[in-house]
């Protein structure tokens, strides 16, 4: 079904810009066998332009596929430079609005690594909201408890000093709606929140088509990401790019009337749209670019890994999966290895597996874990050539 009007703003002015068709439809759910990965189902992609907020969404997405409560692997804690990194995003918030002895309510918090960590550097209680939560898959922490549940307007009347949701907004189509629903749940209260999303700014600038898989269907720039939090009653305390600018962060609280003051990070609706054209002018040399380098591989008979499994690796592989120049895809959460990569049909490996198989490239799925992943193949006598996306 064709969404009409922009989930963001509820206009309708909107162009659509991009394709990708035939996307497997889910890439985090757990499989475990081939042939049930490669029956996933596939739908188009349409990336559409909203011209009244400059909002990028898929105006294809399906709403009614079950995405999370079928297994649904997405634990990014397994790595040291994430920890470390999402250890420092947390202390500073923490500083900055004094979030101590408080209590934090995470909405969609997966299994529950981030608001463990505001609980334990903060010593706040805390409550994590999510459909794909999974008992027993984290350290037990004192004062904090979870909701297996989609977040509602049922959880309204949790009590909360901080609002939490990373790496959500962009799964869910009605964003207006669900952001509405957290400015109820305030009522007079001034909870103060801190949001996460993907940066669309980045994707579009540097051609990132691995970024663009069919879960999320909805992708923010720091303006729209902005004038939705104004538009359901927020105001904006500040934005911040991070990790390699991959991840835009936004820090708000509720009022009455949001200002009209515009944050030094927000493009203007019409500067993204440029990006959008260049975007477009520019995504057929690097998928070509990217299918000759990997013919190469094949024809000079080398063994090409990709590390980094889930979204990443089906946004990337969905492009060339009819190569067949990739063999193996690594990932270093135990959880996923062993399991069936949806769409592709591959299996995950573990690091271990590379000692016996001995890559000659490995492609990197995030750029940012280029020298983490070099140590740990150095470290099995592996030097491969190295490739970061
Ligand atoms: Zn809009």
């Amino acid at each position: 079904m064709k969404h009409s009007a922009c989930p963001n703003c509820r206009k309708t002015d909107l162009e659509d810009f991009f394709t990708i068709p035939n996307a497997p439809t889910q890439s985090l759910v757990t499989i475990k066998n081939r042939v049930e990965a490669l029956a996933i189902p596939r739908k188009d992609i349409v990336l559409t332009f909203c011209n009244s907020c400059g909002f990028i969404f898929n105006s294809e997405f399906d709403t009614t596929i079950d995405y999370y409560t079928q297994g649904y692997e997405d634990q990014q804690g397994f790595s040291p430079t994430f920890v470390k990194f999402i250890s420092g995003v947390a202390q500073r918030f923490i500083d900055r609005y004094g979030i101590r002895n408080k209590q934090v309510v995470e909405i969609g918090c997966g299994k529950g690594d981030f608001v463990r960590l505001m609980s334990k550097l903060g010593n706040n209680t805390g409550i994590g909201i999510d459909p794909a939560y999974v008992p027993g898959r984290g350290e037990e922490v004192p004062n904090v408890t979870f909701i297996k549940e989609f977040y509602s307007s049922d959880h309204g009347d949790i009590e909360a000093d901080c609002i939490t949701c990373r790496h959500t907004m962009e799964h869910i189509h009605d964003t207006i709606g669900i952001m509405e629903t957290v400015r109820e749940s305030c009522r007079d209260k001034q909870p103060v929140l801190l949001f996460e999303v993907p940066s669309i700014v980045r994707i579009l600038d540097v051609q990132a088509f691995w970024d663009i898989f069919y879960e999320h269907c909805s992708y923010f720039s720091p303006g729209s990401f902005a004038r939705l939090f104004r538009q359901s009653g927020f105001e904006v305390l500040d934005m911040y790019l991070e990790y390699d600018n991959q991840y835009l962060f936004i820090e708000a609280r509720p009022v009455a009337t949001p200002s009209e003051k515009i944050h030094p990070l927000e493009e203007s609706v019409e500067e993204l749209k440029a990006k959008t054209k260049h975007f477009v002018e520019q995504i057929n040399i690097q998928l070509g670019g990217w299918r000759e380098r990997l013919l190469r591989f094949k024809a000079e008979g080398k063994k090409v890994v990709v590390w980094g499994g889930g979204s990443k690796s089906v946004g990337f592989l969905t492009h060339f999966a009819d190569l067949d120049a990739i063999e193996h895809v690594c990932d270093i959460n135990p959880h996923m290895q062993g399991n069936f990569i949806p769409g592709i049909g591959k299996q995950y490996v573990g690091p271990a597996f590379l000692e016996t198989y001995h890559p000659d490239v490995v492609i990197v799925m995030n750029s940012v874990y280029l020298d983490e992943i070099r140590n740990d193949l150095a470290g099995r006598g592996l030097h491969p050539e190295m490739l970061g996306l």
